[in-house]
């Protein structure tokens, strides 16, 4: 028989239970012992709901309490001693490493959290030591989980990220050199003991994931995997059959690493993300090994197209017979929402588009049954086909005007009117902005209040005009504090957004928005993305009313906030029948007639963020990437170029790591560029002198993931190291992103140590 399985399974709960046990941890209101039940509560509850579901294989340790790379770090003893160093309990260190720690006399930051594949979801960068060693931890989670399952009555599939991925998504430390690759023959012997300790705890079959062989692999990393499966396949039946499983990309390119595999059971392809790789995998596995086919998308919320799936699987099967095929969802269910079910107030006809986590491991058990048995699940493909042809013969998804008008986008409206040295000189003019401006990202603390009152105005409980009284309070808050700070471009703090795509969504045609499909992105930070249905079009203005406020009360220029277009379509949930850059550049319309009207309003400084730009792209080099760069930087540069050159244009990205496109970031073509580079190597900023970047730049002076309040004479010591690679006149002053959810004392702590550490600067030059 076809079996079915799941990679894994989101860990919020149906209400974010989970984030919200988390932050009463944080804030000293929940006992340690009740976040550990929480935990367990949940992990069962999603155990049983796969069990009912009638999935076959069910994954265990798939469960995290932050990140699970993360705990991977805690598992093999690959904490860095700033962190054990502080004898905190083993929960508290782990949370320490993943969110900083400042409190009882502990000051540590946490350490670097990047994004995961091309996924909205960050993870935790081992970070390793020249002399790193590791070993098992105590209890090790893995074990304590699958035992945790198996006494509730569940027998489970332990999921672990392979050692080679672990070492390659990891880095060196500050102060180290190590390359961790290097690293595996000390790593490979502690998979081996967890392995071992899963199987005498019972496991039959673990998941171990290798995702980096998606990637463009350096030769050292690739020859890690033959020593490093042969270490487990010498172990024979000493440890649990291993299925290895890849996903967010195809594998072909890294055919000629398979042979390390030849022992392990099978092997897990995403066919949802590359189905053509289908037929060349089916021909590379060996006489009994397994193929796991993911055919249900883990990154997405569409409902599956059983009989595409089912002509997949169906191939699948002829080859290798029912038995060597598993039906799988494509990657890990962690980036699709909890429920369906939650959703009381999406229009029904297209309620019956979508699948969330609940739903898709119900499709991977009726397709498992529909492959060699379609009777038995005739009702469920009937439902699943009309629900297909509803879709495809909607009209919510064509809007002829808007085809018309992306008909008539010239290369012209691509370009600002001037080249930045002609710009430059009439904004500062315009501007009349100090050396080292200092500057925020955009939001400030979103406060419980604001959350409050946000939710009794969605509720109906007061009226548009006490809400709109009450931002309006929000902003001349936002703008005392600036004021006091002694900030130079001004923020109206964004009080009024739930999120910065989903509050643009709900102002767009051609999205629909729900109420419960929270997303997690990081630890307990979890996003809501609005969902792309249709064509895009901007009935009315979106932001002027906020900005032009904040304007009118404010004595330093105000600057304007928008998401740009990729970031919208990154971070919503997007069609899946219309390409990418089709939507992307209706977005940019959209945002264009924004950018333009906020400028007839008096806002002269406008910050476009592009966070999601890099995530979007391919994960590999070649002709997918170039044409992705190319609809990518060019729908910005038509949100942006439509305004005076006196109006500056910002735009701001949350990595540091932009060396390998560097030359896309330059063509957007933007006056201004605030990047994350706190917590990586201020060395990553002479790019921008190699290249002779002309334009300003703000790398970002400290971290604000972390509650943390960096003292001055950090401040100081990063903007010196950031002169060592910009030009004075080039550098502006800011976080690495965003403030929305710090505290207020913590914001302003850190911004008085910045302001004070530019002007430090500004009587040096
Ligand atoms: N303007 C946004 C904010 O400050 C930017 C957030 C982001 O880049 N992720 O919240
Ligand atoms: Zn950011």
């Amino acid at each position: 028989m076809v079996q079915s399985s799941v990679l894994g399974f989101p860990r919020m709960g149906a209400l974010r239970d989970l984030k919200k046990a988390n932050e009463a941890y944080w804030a000293d209101k929940l006992s340690q012992a009740d976040l550990l039940a929480e935990g367990k509560r949940l992990r069962l509850a999603h155990w049983k709901i796969q069990k009912d579901a009638g999935v076959d294989i069910i994954p265990s340790n798939d469960f995290s309490f932050y990140d699970h790379v993360l705990d991977h770090i805690q598992l093999f003893n690959a904490v860095p001693e700033r962190y054990t160093s502080q004898k905190l309990s083993p929960l508290d260190e782990y949370f320490a490493m993943g969110r900083g720690h400042q409190k009882g006399g502990v000051d540590v930051p946490a350490l670097e959290m990047v994004k995961w594949f091309d996924s909205n979801y960050h993870y935790v960068k081992p970070t390793l030591q020249d002399n790193q060693t590791f070993s098992l931890a105590e209890d090790p989670k893995p074990v304590r989980e699958f035992l945790e399952a198996k006494e509730a009555g569940f027998q489970t599939r332990p999921v672990l990220l392979g050692p080679v991925s672990f070492l390659a998504l990891g880095k060196a430390d500050r102060g180290s050199s190590v390359d961790p690759i290097t690293l595996l023959d000390k790593l490979v012997p502690v998979y081996v003991q967890l392995l071992k300790a899963l199987k005498a705890a019972g496991a039959e079959s673990v998941q171990i994931d290798e995702p980096v062989l998606v990637f463009d692999l350096r030769p050292e990393v690739k020859s890690a995997f033959k020593p490093a499966y042969e270490a487990f396949a010498a172990e024979g039946s000493a440890i649990p059959s291993l299925v290895v499983a890849t996903y967010f990309g195809d594998i072909v390119h890294n055919f000629d690493v398979l042979p390390a595999f030849s022992q392990v059971q099978g092997l897990h392809v995403d066919l949802v993300r590359n189905p053509e790789q289908l037929e060349p995998v089916l021909k590379q596995l060996g006489p009994s090994q397994i193929l796991s086919a993911g055919v249900v998308d883990g990154r997405n919320i569409w409902k599956n197209n059983f009989q595409k799936s089912l002509n997949l699987l169906q191939t699948a099967v002829k080859a290798l017979g029912p038995e060597r095929v598993i039906v799988a969802t494509s990657s890990s269910l962690l980036h699709t929402p909890h429920t369906l079910a939650s959703e009381k107030k999406l229009p029904a006809d297209v309620y019956e588009w979508f699948s969330f986590a609940c739903e898709k491991v119900k499709e991977v058990a009726i397709l498992a049954k529909a492959v060699t048995a379609p009777e038995t699940v005739r009702a469920e493909l009937d439902a699943n086909a009309a629900a297909m042809k509803a879709r495809a013969e909607s009209t919510r998804t064509n809007d002829p005007k808007v085809k018309e008008r992306q008909a008539q986008v010239t290369d012209a409206m691509h370009h600002r009117k001037s080249a930045f040295e002609t710009r430059y000189a009439q904004q500062r003019k315009h501007l009349n902005l100090p050396l080292f401006p200092t500057t925020t990202i955009g939001s400030f603390p979103q406060t419980s209040e604001i959350r409050v009152q946000r939710n009794k105005f969605t509720k109906g409980e007061i009226t548009e005009q006490e809400y709109d009284d009450f931002i309006k309070k929000e902003i001349d808050l936002a703008i005392q504090i600036q004021d006091e700070l002694g900030l130079d471009v001004y923020v109206h703090g964004e009080p009024e957004r739930n999120d910065m795509v989903q509050y643009f969504g709900e102002r767009l045609q051609g999205y629909v928005f729900t109420t419960h499909a929270w997303v997690q992105s990081y630890g307990s930070r979890c996003v809501r993305p609005p969902i792309i249905v249709g064509d895009i079009s901007r009935p009315a203005p979106m932001t002027v009313k906020e900005s032009k406020y904040a304007a009118s009360v404010s004595k330093k220029p105000m600057k304007g906030m928008l998401t740009g277009p990729v970031t919208c379509l990154r971070w919503s949930f997007p069609r899946d029948d219309v390409h990418q850059s089709v939507q992307c550049q209706q977005l940019a319309l959209a945002l264009r007639d924004e950018v333009i009207d906020l400028e007839k309003n008096g806002i002269f400084v406008i910050q476009v963020d592009e966070p999601a730009l890099r995530e979007g792209l391919p994960l590999r080099k070649g002709p997918e990437r170039d044409a992705y760069l190319k609809w990518a930087v060019n729908s910005f540069k038509l949100a942006t170029a439509g305004v005076e050159d006196s109006t500056q244009i910002h735009s701001h990205f949350c990595y540091s790591e932009f060396q390998d496109f560097f030359h896309a970031i330059a063509a957007l073509d933007a006056d201004v560029l605030s990047i994350e580079n706190s917590k990586s190597d201020a060395k990553l900023l002479k790019v921008f002198i190699d290249e002779a970047y002309p334009r300003h730049i703000g790398p970002g002076v400290y971290d604000i993931h972390s509650p943390r309040v960096p003292p001055e004479s950090e401040f100081k010591q990063r903007i010196q190291e950031m002169l060592q690679y910009l030009r004075p006149e080039q550098l502006w002053i800011n976080p690495d992103c965003g403030l929305k959810t710090r505290k207020w004392d913590e914001v302003k702590g850190a911004l008085t140590h910045m302001v004070n550490a530019a002007k430090y600067f500004r009587e040096q030059y």
